[in-house]
């Protein structure tokens, strides 16, 4: 596509039934992953057959597509996206859209397992900021909740992200007598290094094991505790996701916040989802979806697929709701996180 056409264009970008631009959208580019977080996934994930996963170039023209109709800030997700083989490969086609002006921000989310070996290529294709997840900094304890994993190896991950002049930020769950107590030291820890830290309640996604209504820590809880040690100054940063935003007085990093069961992030939802399949989630809460994979394949040209992003985001609920139903234990929504892309 040609970059005239697409400034051209961006000019319609999709608008929802609440007046909502679409500007971020979050691509799921693989179901697979190294790891298996034990609030995640189960440790016997059966994984989608590759014919059923969009190629890297379906993933090209398809976020083009919404690039062209106004998505400014693309974020690649998984289960693990730099597992998938020749990841690279769409990284730096999707650059040109950040060289063009087109796109404002390529970036990604990830365990940081294989950061050490991609951190600078992925600087060199303009990926500015990311996010990596880890829950503990305790070798023992990362293994317990990944199942597997080796805590070095995020750790040098880090370091070549850094070193790349990649701007990181931390992803933690907060799980309830799991890293809980530890949650303090993860923030110095972070705010040390020059990387912000965000807390994530757990969310009652996919059908894992039934402990996880007890790891639920409500960040409410969390925050009244950090208050005791820390000064929390309220700040308006918004980086067009879900997080609220704080910075800690004493370390100067900021904070953040997503409470998606105790705070309803909703009103301001301005991104959509895609699987590594195709299905356009229009909201991470709820089960309406649309296929793209279809249309990407039934035509090389990308008007149907175009028209089908659009009639999809006309069905764009206003919000979702969340509830852990704990009389029959069962999540809200039956799709693990990395099938979505969290
Ligand atoms: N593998 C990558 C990673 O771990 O960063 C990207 C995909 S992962 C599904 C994205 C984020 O979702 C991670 O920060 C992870 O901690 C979070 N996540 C996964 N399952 C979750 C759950 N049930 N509740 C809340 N966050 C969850
Ligand atoms: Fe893998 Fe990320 Fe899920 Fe952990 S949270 S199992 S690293 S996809």
């Amino acid at each position: 596509m040609p970059t005239e056409q697409i400034e051209q264009s961006a000019a319609v970008p999709f608008i929802d039934p609440f007046g909502r631009a679409i500007t971020y959208l979050r691509v799921s580019v693989t179901d697979r992953c190294d790891l298996r977080c034990v609030y995640c996934m189960s440790e016997d994930m059966h994984f989608l057959p590759k014919r059923d996963l969009l190629s890297l170039e379906e993933l090209d023209r398809m976020c083009s597509a919404f690039i062209r109709r106004g998505v400014r800030k693309l974020r690649i997700t998984g289960g693990e996206p730099l597992v998938r083989r020749d990841i690279l490969q769409l990284f730096r086609g999707l650059s040109r859209h950040l060289d063009s002006g087109a796109l404002d921000e390529l970036t990604l989310t990830t365990n940081g397992t294989q950061l050490a070996r991609h951190a600078a290529d992925l600087a060199q294709c303009g990926v500015k900021r990311i996010n990596v997840s880890l829950d503990t900094l305790d070798p023992e304890k990362f293994r317990t909740i990944t199942r597997w994993g080796d805590l070095r190896r995020v750790m040098e991950g880090l370091d070549a992200a850094q070193a790349a002049g990649i701007a990181v930020k931390i992803n933690t769950v907060a799980l309830k007598g799991v890293n809980e107590e530890e949650i303090p030291q993860l923030i110095d820890w972070a705010h040390g290094r020059g990387m912000d830290l965000t807390l994530i309640e757990v969310m009652p996604l996919g059908e894992i094991e039934p402990g996880r209504i007890d790891q639920f820590l409500p960040l409410s809880l969390v925050r009244a505790q950090l208050k005791q040690r820390y000064t929390l100054d309220e700040i308006d940063d918004r980086t067009g996701g879900p997080a609220r935003y704080v910075r800690l007085h004493e370390t100067g990093g900021r904070l953040g916040f997503i409470t998606p069961m105790t705070h309803n992030f909703c009103e301001s939802c301005n991104r959509v989802r895609v699987t590594c399949t195709g299905t356009l989630y229009m909201c991470l809460g709820q089960e309406d979806a649309a296929d793209l994979r279809t249309p990407l394949r039934a035509s090389e040209s990308d008007a149907l697929l175009e028209q089908t992003i659009a009639e999809a985001i006309t069905r764009k609920p206003r919000g979702h709701d969340f509830v852990i139903d704990r009389r029959r234990s069962r999540p809200a929504v039956g799709r693990h996180m990395s099938v979505t892309g969290g």
